[in-house]
């Protein structure tokens, strides 16, 4: 199965979420975060070579010389799944024979930026974290709710509370 980086994301914020995206229940075109997001990601770093779209699969947000990944995110909140949905974006793109040296990600809002790497023992937990991510999404009924602090904020959270 194709897997994007926004999977890869849901993964580590909320399993039913993954699921949910997966099976296309999508409420989030319309929720006010996502619009937000995209909003970001058109007015950010208009100098650069932007919304690069590989395979139908992984959409990067910008390429630096083809060598470095940038993600733009507006919060820190879910940092560790935008770690991830970059580190899954330099395998893919390695896989490719792009040789990317490393991530970045950015907070255009925070004026703040972190640097991602990939090692050896990373690209082996990706592995599973791919295997995983088909296991969920092949399952006839969505994980239960998490009711996170973050729910709120989900553009499912009407679909799982009400
Ligand atoms: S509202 Fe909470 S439980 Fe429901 S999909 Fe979103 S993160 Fe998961």
């Amino acid at each position: 199965m194709k897997i994007t980086g926004t999977m890869i994301n849901y993964y580590f914020v909320c399993h039913r979420k993954l699921w949910l995206h997966v099976h296309r229940l999508s409420f989030e075109e319309q929720h006010e975060n996502v619009q937000l997001g995209k909003l970001l990601d058109q007015s950010s770093y208009t100098r650069e070579k932007k919304q690069i779209m590989i395979d139908e699969t992984v959409n990067i947000d910008f390429l630096q010389d083809w060598k470095i990944i940038h993600e733009v995110k507006k919060s820190k909140s879910m940092e560790e799944s935008a770690e991830w949905q970059v580190r899954y974006y330099i395998s893919y793109l390695r896989k490719k024979g792009i040789a990317v040296e490393r991530g970045i990600l950015d907070y255009p809002l925070l004026k703040k930026r972190k640097e991602i790497l990939l090692n050896d023992e990373e690209e082996e937990k990706l592995k599973d974290i791919l295997l995983d991510i088909e296991y969920i999404s092949n399952q006839e009924n969505a994980p239960a709710t998490i009711n996170k602090k973050w729910c709120k904020k989900c553009a499912f959270y009407e679909y799982c509370f009400s």
